[in-house]
């Protein structure tokens, strides 16, 4: 099933989208936390806005270094344990929505393409075969990175977690096989990124098992898996396309601050 967030103008709305992408039939209510019915109202893809499928009320737990190539390419370790970071909900946007580069902080920005769980209920402790029951769903993440403030702030709330720099989308898939999916990032037009998720260092549910040991998971909160070999700068006026082969495409246009 995959399930959009989107407005026609008004407040947000959610709906299912069928299988070529193109078609939304709405729904009621949220259906991270209610049961959902058909409204009987049907739109397209195109006549719509699709906005980021959720915005986590918590947050959001990033992990770095989860694909050996790209450890490598960045000169790092694969670390032996799941390494994790936070963002805030303020860095998320949806599809097609711009993200801005603050100029005045940052001139290394990179693209990340990543798979994006979603988790469906609270939980702690969970262990990695226990790990299924608790995801909601995936969705497809650029979890956009200032290089230069990585290196110098020494930690990465910054380079990672600034207005705009997580866009999520373009809608949720819960039926995939998370160590089955291809990840290609896009950069204007040209193939950056080509991995696959079964190269993951930790897989979906050590990374859910690992980081629910240290958090309660509540239903909304939303894992980046780690981004394959490939990453590099996206200047202002470039756009980032990823495509998940069983999710769809997120693609962002990126323009600099004022
Ligand atoms: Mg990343």
């Amino acid at each position: 099933m995959r399930i959009a967030r989107y407005t026609e103008g008004d407040d947000p709305v959610y709906g299912l989208v069928d299988a070529d992408g193109k078609k939304i039939a709405e729904v009621t209510g949220d259906p991270l936390y209610q049961r959902i019915e058909l409204t009987g109202r049907t739109t397209t893809v195109d006549e719509v806005r699709l906005l980021a499928p959720v915005i986590p009320r918590s947050k959001i737990i990033g992990i770095g270094r989860n694909y050996a190539d790209h450890a490598a390419e960045m000169g790092n370790d694969v670390p032996e344990e799941p390494m994790m970071f936070l963002v805030p909900n303020t860095a998320v946007v949806g599809p097609d929505d711009p993200v801005v580069i603050p100029t005045a902080l940052t001139s290394e920005v990179h693209y990340e393409g990543e798979l994006a769980v979603i988790i469906g209920r609270m939980c702690k402790d969970v262990e990695p075969e226990e790990a299924k029951k608790v995801i909601f769903g995936y969705t497809i993440a650029n979890d956009v990175s200032a290089r230069d403030l990585q290196r110098g702030d020494g930690q990465w709330a910054r380079a990672k977690g600034m207005d705009t720099f997580c866009p999520l989308g373009p809608w949720i898939e819960t039926d995939l096989d998370p160590q089955d999916v291809s990840i290609v990032t896009r950069l204007d037009g040209e193939v950056a990124q080509d991995g696959h998720s079964s190269d993951m260092v930790h897989g979906v549910a050590a990374l859910i098992s690992h980081a629910s040991k240290s958090f309660t998971l509540l239903p909304g909160d939303v894992i980046l898996t780690g981004t394959p070999a490939g990453v590099g700068l996206v200047d202002p006026g470039q756009r980032v396309e990823i495509d998940i082969d069983a999710i769809g495409t997120l693609a962002n246009p990126f323009v600099a601050s004022e």
